[in-house]
């Protein structure tokens, strides 16, 4: 572990070392290359930030940069309300509370756990519903079929930052009286039919942890056009205190602090250079692998705005000649730190398995997919000589067998 961070702490320098002897990193990388890797900031105006903070003594508690950040990012999504919490998963208890969730919600399974996590801490039951193998997010057609008295709410995660299917989700929320929520942790900046992802349902929940595409070391925010609920949600944030002495709701302490903050809305004035800088490297990708069989990239709709965070591949195991998990351990034997993705699906972790120890539901293209999804190293600190490399060792895995 120790000698990990001291890798990752080093790797900057050995990057540059690399580059400049022009060495081919044919042999195993010189240092990792890792799957969300944070991205660069602009140092001057972070530190310029951290100044103003340290000068004003305001450290937290609805400060000045919180709320700056709270404008900019419902500005930029173009939504009327921006809550602003100290990391995702808050924002989810949050939001799951504050709408009336209870009982039995339905919710992939094909998700970080977090997203399930955080409606079994409010003692609700998580309803695991499967996938459409196309797009990877919740199927609606199952949804409905899951859909008893006890059902209070309907929880859609936009994976790798592409949209669920809002249309026929509200249509279902709407007919059977269900409240709606989405996980957008994926899917800042991105759209659907034009609208940026954050307007839709009750409310949406973005992460802006460290490794996702908007970040603030740690953070996150729930979006609403719905002023009451954001109101709610402000004061629950804040221990349910509405005025001293005075607390109306069941509260918290899900405040973001103004450090925070600074990084947030630092990161948040290069975000467009960040969509190019993803884009690039997901069509690198896309270039070096297209010939390869057995390996199809997940693709987007540019309609929609994809923020390009993530490289995801299909690894067809038949047609690839090896399987998904064979493969993983080749590429960290040199050095490339592809990842599973949600895997085994969280209907198969610990937490939600009968007392038996099996799976409480049957979800077969949530096995299938887990089994064959293939994350990639991506983000500014990937060059492109770095991508042929893992795809080249790609390629030469299936070779060696
Ligand atoms: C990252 C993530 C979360 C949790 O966010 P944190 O800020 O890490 O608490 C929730 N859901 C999904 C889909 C995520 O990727």
């Amino acid at each position: 572990m120790a000698k990990q961070q001291d890798l990752m702490a080093k790797s900057g320098k050995h990057r540059k070392l690399r580059e400049k002897s022009g060495q081919a990193a044919d042999m195993a990388f010189e240092e990792p290359l890792h799957v969300g890797r944070p991205a660069v900031v602009n140092r001057e105006r972070f530190l310029h930030r951290v100044n103003e903070i340290l000068d004003s003594q305001w450290f937290t508690n609805d400060g000045p940069m919180v709320r700056e950040f709270e404008e900019k990012v419902a500005e930029y999504l173009g939504v009327r309300n921006c809550v602003a919490t100290c990391n995702g998963t808050v924002a989810l208890e949050l939001a799951y509370r504050a709408v009336g969730l209870a009982a039995e919600v339905i919710v992939p399974s094909f998700t970080f756990v977090a997203t399930v996590h955080a409606l079994s801490w409010q003692g609700i039951t998580p309803v695991f519903c499967d996938i459409d193998p196309a797009t990877h997010n919740i199927d609606p057609v199952e949804v409905e079929r899951l859909i008893t008295e006890k059902t209070t709410g309907i929880v859609g995660v936009h994976l790798w930052g592409r949209p669920c299917a809002i249309d026929a989700l509200l249509e279902i929320a709407s007919h059977h009286g269900l409240q709606l929520v989405f996980d957008a942790a994926h899917a800042f900046g991105c759209s659907w039919n034009g609208t940026r992802i954050g307007n839709f349902g009750r409310c949406e929940v973005l992460s802006f942890h460290a490794t996702k595409f908007l970040h603030s070391f740690e953070g996150g925010a729930i979006t609403t056009n719905d002023d009451e609920l954001a109101q709610r949600l402000r004061l629950m944030r804040n221990f349910g205190f509405s005025g001293y002495d005075n607390v109306i709701y069941p509260g918290i302490n899900g405040k973001m602090t103004e450090i925070c903050a600074a990084m947030g809305l630092t990161n948040l004035e290069c975000i467009d250079e960040l969509v190019v800088l993803n884009r690039e490297r997901y069509e690198a990708f896309q270039r070096e692998l297209e010939r390869t069989r057995g390996m199809r990239l997940q693709t987007y709709d540019d309609s929609q705005n994809p923020n390009y965070q993530y490289v995801v591949a299909e690894v067809n195991c038949e047609e690839y000649g090896m399987s998904r998990d064979r493969l993983v351990e080749k590429l960290h034997e040199e050095g490339v730190l592809a990842r599973r993705y949600f895997f085994p699906g969280v209907h198969r972790m610990e937490p939600f398995l009968t007392s038996s120890g099996a799976p409480m539901c049957s979800l077969p293209v949530t096995d299938r997919i887990a089994g064959e999804v293939l994350a990639l190293p991506t983000g500014a600190a990937v060059c492109s000589t770095d991508i042929k490399s893992i795809c080249r060792a790609i390629s030469s895995a299936r070779d060696q067998g």
